[in-house]
């Protein structure tokens, strides 16, 4: 299908706001579209996002050494204390396992590592090969679960079997397995759900919830251990931040541990005081809500003469927005809104019919907003809406580049955190530095 016939294809996946999310409108959360390079990445790669950051846990991928490039290297997440899981493992399957099956290959990976590094978990990808020879995975993770009684745990993820919502479906079904037998007594703390610590924004924001009165049980996953998961069945409360990754994880614990969740995000100064102030309200801890209260004017206010600065360069700019989930997505909206800029453009891999409704509500009538684009896609509307900036990740930036376009990186390449009242001024100055570049001058008269 050429490039023509896929956006023609594609046009009944482009939301028109007066129609709402239902009939003719906005079709999310479904399979892309046959034929067509979206931006989405694969199955397996979804349940990596997810388990990779567990900081001591190994992960073996069984399949051919390609999909198994999918490491720490590409998708960074920080940890205060193991590095095992910056390594990584793969039975690397040939053309002769294809055809006699790579069940011997993939107990000879896991007898290797259970005997050099003794991990408490194991888990054990299976990639789109796997998923088409057939190997009994399920059967081997048990085997030797219970030979080393240590956890090995089965991720099947053929990257055929669906998009990337699902890798992030089986990624929580796994992490379930790892924590229903675990039954501590409960205590005080919340876990903290969809943050992966990718630039120590897991430690901002437990830093503002201890400064609140509120302890963290356990993240999932950013700078997560065995030890701290199998404590997760201990918290009062769940809060979600990538609702994308993490929404399923969280039904599934309010259903069969009895854990309520609510959804926020640290993103922007707006949603991360709300964000503070409503798991206050959740916890019922009037205390930590007058904290959370005081905590948030002060530091609002340290950032108003900063944000009064910036806002002279930044006012009147478009910025197009292609992110993961619809939560980042929101919270950027807002963020410009509150800088004087215009989202013209907006769309994710993963958003919800709920993140498109609120997303709807928040851009003016004219935003194109978008479900699962491809390339051609982002090109086509960031032209035609002349956007200043492109806020994505590694796969929109050089898209953005090639048009002469600005660039934020808001995904997993990047080295410093934009989440939180830190991150705000870090967001602030990035965009800044690259929207008023005067490399684009030059660029742009090029094209
Ligand atoms: S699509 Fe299949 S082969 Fe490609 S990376 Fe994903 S699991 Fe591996």
């Amino acid at each position: 299908m050429g490039n023509a016939e896929v956006l023609e294809d594609r046009k009944k996946f482009i939301y028109e706001k007066e129609e709402g999310c239902g009939g003719n409108g906005m079709r999310c959360d479904t399979d892309s579209v046959s034929g067509s390079v979206s931006q989405r990445a694969c199955v397996y790669c979804g349940a990596r996002v997810v388990l990779n950051p567990i900081t001591d846990a190994f992960h073996i991928v069984h399949g051919p050494i390609g999909c198994a490039s999918y490491t720490w290297d590409i998708r960074g997440s920080l940890s205060s204390g193991d590095e095992l899981y910056r390594n990584s493992f793969s039975t690397d399957l040939r053309e002769a396992d294809v055809i006699f099956g790579g069940e011997k290959r993939l107990t000879l990976a896991i007898d290797e590592i259970a005997e050099k590094y003794h991990p408490k978990l194991i888990f054990v990808y299976a990639t789109c090969i796997v998923g088409v020879i057939g190997d009994d995975v399920e059967a081997v993770c048990k085997v030797m679960s219970e030979k080393y009684n240590m956890r090995v745990i089965p991720v099947k993820s053929p990257g055929f079997s669906g998009n990337k919502s699902l890798g992030y479906k089986i990624a929580c079904n796994a992490i379930m397995e790892l924590i229903l037998p675990h039954h501590p007594p409960k205590g005080k703390g919340i876990n903290i759900l969809g943050d992966f610590n990718l630039a120590g924004e897991l430690w901002i924001i437990r830093d503002y919830l201890k400064k609140i009165g509120i302890p963290v049980v356990t993240a999932f996953t950013g700078d997560s251990s065995y030890d701290t998961l199998i404590k997760a069945p201990s918290a009062r409360l769940n809060i979600v931040q990538c609702a994308g990754s993490s929404t399923y994880l969280a039904n599934r614990m309010e259903e069969e541990m009895g854990i309520p969740f609510i959804k926020v995000s640290f993103f922007g100064i707006e949603d991360t005081a709300s964000s503070l102030i409503r798991i206050a309200e959740a916890l019922e801890d009037e205390a930590a809500r007058q904290k959370a209260i005081d905590f948030v004017r002060e530091e609002a206010e340290k950032l108003e003469d900063f944000l009064n600065l910036y806002r002279r360069n930044l006012k009147g700019k478009r910025a197009a927005i292609y992110v993961g989930g619809g939560f980042k997505a929101i919270s950027l909206i807002r963020q410009f809104k509150d800088l004087g800029m215009e989202t013209v453009v907006v769309g994710t891999q993963t958003g919800k019919k709920d993140d498109y409704e609120i997303i709807a509500g928040l851009v003016d009538k004219n935003t194109v907003i978008l479900d699962d684009a491809t390339p051609s896609e982002l090109e086509k509307f960031m032209k035609e809406k002349r956007a200043d900036i492109l806020v994505g990740g590694v796969k929109e930036r050089p898209l953005a580049y090639k048009l002469g376009i600005a660039f934020c990186d808001h995904n997993h390449e990047r080295k410093h955190p934009l989440c939180g009242f830190d991150g705000v001024v870090n967001f602030v100055k990035e965009i800044n530095s690259s929207m008023n570049n005067p490399v684009w001058n030059y660029i742009r008269e090029e094209l």
